[in-house]
């Protein structure tokens, strides 16, 4: 049985249609599959929400369609619409007020690092995670996503000690954060299909301490195209903690009754 909940498609930076996803996901014998657009790339969401309803029609009885979002924090955007968030940290705040964006390139990030941190990889890695706390603990959103997403480009274009004791202690206490806030996090295999890491976020270490806190996780690929939608899934499909989503309807019935997480429905905000 087969799930991703983590999907990309031409709403946003995706490359393929929805549609073209769907098939996809039926040729790789999924059971369900969900979107999971980034919030600041949608233009239209009353569109989007519409296409992914439609196909939920059309396939009805083949595959479970479920119209997520990725939310970048903070969101100003209506989430009433969507089956489910992923809350993820892509933009770090500056003191101009723009926002700084690490994970499009190494050339992109090695600026801000020049000019935003004055070079101190540990100050920008330390927002970062900070970052990632405050929306732990103040979003409704339903899965946390790519926790460490700050690695991206540190195994090709190092700028920070991922075995430096004052990582440890942020990942300790985002780990603390993520635990308490009782949400799912995401096993995300995005920068594998892509070349960046030949890991997952978050990293073997950042997991142990995860799942040390009673923490579970949700298997995702953070696909961008049709191909990636199970990328390296064989790799991770025995990770401990992994939540068994092949009942759809059981996962989210029991992610609701066990309040991993405040229900995004009916909320205006996160
Ligand atoms: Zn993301
Ligand atoms: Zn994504």
């Amino acid at each position: 049985m087969k799930a991703n909940f983590h999907t990309h498609t031409t709403f946003c930076d995706g490359r393929d249609t929805p549609e073209a996803m769907v098939r996809a996901a039926l040729a790789k014998g999924f059971d369900a599959l969900g979107f999971s657009s980034h919030s600041e790339m949608l233009r239209d969401p009353a569109a989007y929400v519409a296409e992914i309803r439609a196909l939920a029609e059309r396939y009805r009885g083949r595959i479970r369609i479920l119209c997520g979002l990725e939310a970048d924090w903070p969101c100003p955007f209506d989430l009433s619409p969507y089956d489910y968030v992923i809350g993820s940290v892509h933009f770090l705040p500056s003191p101009s007020g723009a926002r700084l964006a690490i994970d499009h390139s190494p050339e992109i990030l090695a600026g801000i690092l020049r000019d935003a941190f004055g070079g101190d990889g540990a100050a920008l890695v330390r927002a970062y995670f900070a970052a990632e706390r405050e929306m732990v603990a103040a979003g409704r959103f339903d899965i946390v996503g790519h926790p460490d997403l700050v690695r991206k480009f540190n195994a090709t274009h190092p700028f920070f000690d991922e075995g430096a004791a004052w990582y440890r202690e942020e990942l300790e206490r985002t780990a603390d954060v993520i635990a308490a806030s009782g949400k799912v996090v995401e096993v995300n295999t995005g920068a594998i299909a892509r070349g960046w890491l030949d890991d997952a976020y978050p990293s073997p270490a950042f997991r142990a301490l995860l799942r040390a806190r009673g923490v579970r996780f949700v298997l995702s690929a953070d696909a961008h195209a049709a191909e990636a939608l199970d990328g390296a899934f064989d790799r991770f499909a025995s990770v401990d903690g992994l939540l068994d989503v092949s009942d759809v309807e059981g996962f989210y019935g029991q992610r609701i009754k066990n309040s991993f997480s405040p229900l995004t429905r009916g909320r205006t905000n996160f």
